[in-house]
């Protein structure tokens, strides 16, 4: 069974201070036997209109069908469950107010934990009201998401509550990996994949499962022009700063963290090709999706389908998008579908 393993380049290895987590196939062959039943097998359905477009066969893995909208609670289930009974007990915190947190709140509740998510006050108020909904409790401190986060490591310090991170952790990779099987299972000449890309975790886990099943399929990684993070990181070959800026692709905004420890090293080395998108070709993907596809997806969501649509990636055989979340605000979805934004 092939088995794919991050590699360091020597010099690299012995400055890093911890030794990197290795996520492979049998990592997320036993995330999928521990999420069953408790995430949502989602669908590959066809798209005769990128079919047709490309020339090719293009199929949509729907993570929008998951129960919160997105594809993070597989992730977070598998993280959530791989801890002892003890750290159960303590209690879950996260700082992310987007898809993660929902993540974090849904996966507490159905295990029956507590979960405590930080956000800054100047956090939108439906979003607040989204992971509330949940069950969360929700910890309103500072007015940045840095305030938010420092409000994390003093619970984790100080109450001894368990962090879940939203894409640097083995279990979290591996948890999004369980798509990648899927895939193969459900696509066997699969000979392409466009994942949203942002910290990582997502591309990282599928790529792990799809080069160890179909070593000749091609990751491609798609992120926004405006402040991509992980292409910054590949092309310097380090982590790196970058700013971060407002785009219709709000979930995949952020950074990697300079002191990367697992997805960085992954994604370097199994993602093909990376694409960036301009605002108005996101635009035109959500478009699309909504129109023709018939599905409400947020503008991270819609990269795949935007790459396509833009002439970024040309394929050579049955391909798979992505389509990674639903979770986009009803009146802004509206303006861009009318074609009245970007
Ligand atoms: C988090 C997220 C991504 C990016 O995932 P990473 O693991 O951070 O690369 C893509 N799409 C949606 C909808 C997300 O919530």
């Amino acid at each position: 069974m092939p088995v794919t393993k991050p590699h360091l380049a020597t010099a690299e290895a012995e400055r890093a201070a911890a030794p990197l987590a290795v996520v492979a196939l049998p990592e997320i062959e036993a995330a999928a036997a521990h999420i069953a039943g408790r995430v949502v097998r989602t669908p590959l359905v066809t798209s005769p209109a990128l079919s047709r477009l490309c020339g090719q066969p293009v199929h949509l893995k729907l993570e929008t069908r998951q129960p919160i909208g997105a594809f993070k609670l597989r992730g977070a289930m598998n993280a959530v469950l791989a801890l002892s009974d003890e750290q159960h007990r303590r209690g879950l915190v996260t700082a992310s107010t987007g898809n993660h947190g929902r993540a974090v709140a849904y996966t507490a509740r159905e295990l029956g934990l507590a979960a405590t998510i930080c956000m800054s006050a100047l956090v939108p108020s439906n979003k607040v009201e989204a992971i509330r909904a949940l069950g969360a409790q929700v910890r309103i401190v500072g007015r940045s998401q840095d305030d938010a986060q420092a409000e994390v490591e003093w619970l984790v310090a100080e109450h001894g509550l368990i962090q879940i991170p939203p894409f640097d952790q083995p279990d979290v990779v591996a948890g999004q990996g369980t798509i990648g099987l899927e895939l193969v299972e459900d696509l066997p000449d699969l000979s392409c994949v466009l994942i949203p890309l942002s910290g990582g975790g997502l591309a990282a886990g599928i790529a792990v499962a799809v080069k160890a099943l179909r070593p000749s399929a091609r990751i491609v990684g798609i992120s926004m022009e405006r402040g991509a993070a992980m292409a910054a990181a590949i092309a310097a070959g380090r982590p790196v700063d970058v700013v971060e800026e407002e785009t219709l692709a709000d979930s995949l905004g952020g950074g990697i963290g300079l002191a990367n420890q697992v997805t960085f090293a992954l994604c370097r080395d199994l993602i093909d090709e990376v694409v960036l998108l301009s605002e108005a070709e996101i635009a035109a993907g959500i478009r699309h999706a909504a129109l023709v596809e018939n599905e409400v997806v947020e503008g991270a969501g819609a990269v795949g389908i935007a790459a396509l649509l833009a002439g970024k990636v040309s394929l050579h055989g049955p391909a798979a998008l992505i389509v990674s979340g639903r979770n986009i605000d009803e009146a802004m979805h509206r303006r861009i579908v009318s074609g009245a934004a970007a």
